[in-house]
């Protein structure tokens, strides 16, 4: 690979990037499909999306024409006023959640705000007495504003910059942690369905059900975090509808406007009745333009059955895993198109180094497991060459035998 233009970028980076990104491995150019290249004209096939971002991937017709029409007409215009490419995404976002007529919705600009628009849902939560009580789980990562990394249940992160918002407490990931913490003292319970960024981590069997019974009984808030899990991903429109349980309020963000960036805040029921005017608000928030983008991706979502696309294409992708005669592959986690790999002997950043080397986009959150994120539009051609490329690249990896 070529490294004529790398070395310029990468000091450029290094003097100018503020100290909280690592200098990136690539500088992109531009990307088509299920497919970038970088500056130097190298292809890779991107199994990530920018984290779960681009749905339709790379240049989507529907997109690009989308925010073209909707930039050259109105881009912005401040929370004063209403546009229809707003109140369409909203009553989108209201119906595919199941909110449905009692829903309302906090247009924001990506998910940490999401979860900060919760967060303050939660403070508003009185039903019944005095709530002071948050709770959250551990290992769960909600976001880095500081109400969302006090939601988030990574001590590391969180450390440098107490004191956070109070009240926040996280508990392990269990039925019995959860029956054990909850009462009425409580004003919400916030939960990521699918740790992503922890390794793609499921809920143990029945947690979100459990969930859901208890926070009705103590009046406590069910808040569901779905910035990364959301939009069809899971190979339903919500993690949640595989437990067939409805939230109280749920935050989006990434993959709802494909590239453009978004938050969002969907309350249900009683839940929409908390806020009242001028307790929260945001200069961009639900701006002509991002949510011209979102109406775009869902609408092609919708169109294309790209939620029942990541469902069937999940299960392949994961026969394609379990199929590799590989000592290094352990389990395979996660729903759909989002998929968690557990490594036995560790080696993930070497082994998503080495996908690189080979062209593919993947990503190791954590040194023992992999995050595939593939745009919701992967078919045949992208599976095939993904198994390929993946294959040279765990056969390049030489294993020890240990287990990590
Ligand atoms: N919540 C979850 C589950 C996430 O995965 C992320 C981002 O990775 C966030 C919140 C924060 O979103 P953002 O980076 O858009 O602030």
């Amino acid at each position: 690979m070529s490294t004529s233009t790398t070395t310029g970028w990468t000091d450029r980076f290094g003097h100018t990037m503020m100290r909280t990104l690592a200098t990136p491995k690539l500088m992109l150019a531009r990307g088509e499909g299920c497919r970038v290249w970088d500056v130097d004209g190298n292809e890779y096939l991107d199994f990530l999306a920018g984290i779960a971002v681009n749905s339709l991937g790379h240049a989507h017709p529907v997109l690009v024409d989308a925010v073209s029409r909707q930039i050259a007409t109105l881009a912005h215009v401040s929370n004063y006023f209403a546009t229809p490419p707003q109140l369409e995404l909203a009553e989108r976002l209201t119906r595919i959640t199941g909110a449905g007529d009692a829903g309302r919705v906090y247009f924001c600009n990506s998910g940490a705000e999401a979860n900060e628009a919760a967060f303050k849902l939660a403070r508003l939560n009185r039903s019944g007495g005095h709530r002071t009580r948050v709770l959250a789980l551990n290992n769960a990562f909600h976001g880095r504003t500081m109400g969302s990394l006090a939601l988030t249940g990574k001590p590391p992160m969180r450390e440098a910059f107490e004191p956070l918002p109070a009240g926040v407490e996280h508990i392990d990931t269990t039925i019995e942690a959860l029956e054990a913490a909850i009462d009425d003292r409580v004003a919400a319970l916030f939960v990521e369905p699918i740790k992503g960024e922890a390794g793609v981590l499921d809920l143990p069997d029945g947690f979100l059900k459990r969930a859901r019974e208890l926070t009705e009984q103590h009046g406590v808030l069910l808040i569901i975090d779905e910035i990364q899990t959301g939009v069809g991903r899971t190979g339903r429109w919500f993690a949640y509808e595989h437990a067939g349980i409805l939230p109280d309020a749920v935050t989006v963000a990434k993959g709802i406007a494909g590239g453009v960036p978004i938050g969002a805040l969907v309350t249900f029921g009683w839940a929409s009745e908390l806020f009242s005017q001028g307790q929260h608000g945001s200069t961009f928030g639900g701006n002509p333009l991002a949510t011209a983008a979102g109406n775009a991706v869902l609408g092609e979502i919708e169109r294309a059955d790209l939620v029942g696309n990541a469902e069937r294409r999940g299960e392949e992708l994961r026969a394609i895993i379990r199929g590799y005669d590989s000592p290094l592959i352990g389990d395979v986690r996660g729903q759909g198109l989002l998929v968690g790999i557990g490594l036995t002997e560790g080696e993930a950043h070497r082994l998503s180094d080495a996908a690189l080397a080979n062209g593919l986009i993947i990503n190791a959150p954590n040194e023992s497991s992999i995050r595939l994120a593939p745009p919701l539009i992967v078919g045949d051609d992208e599976l095939a060459e993904f198994r390929e490329r993946f294959g040279r690249a765990l056969a390049s990896i030489p294993t020890t035998g240990k287990k990590s």
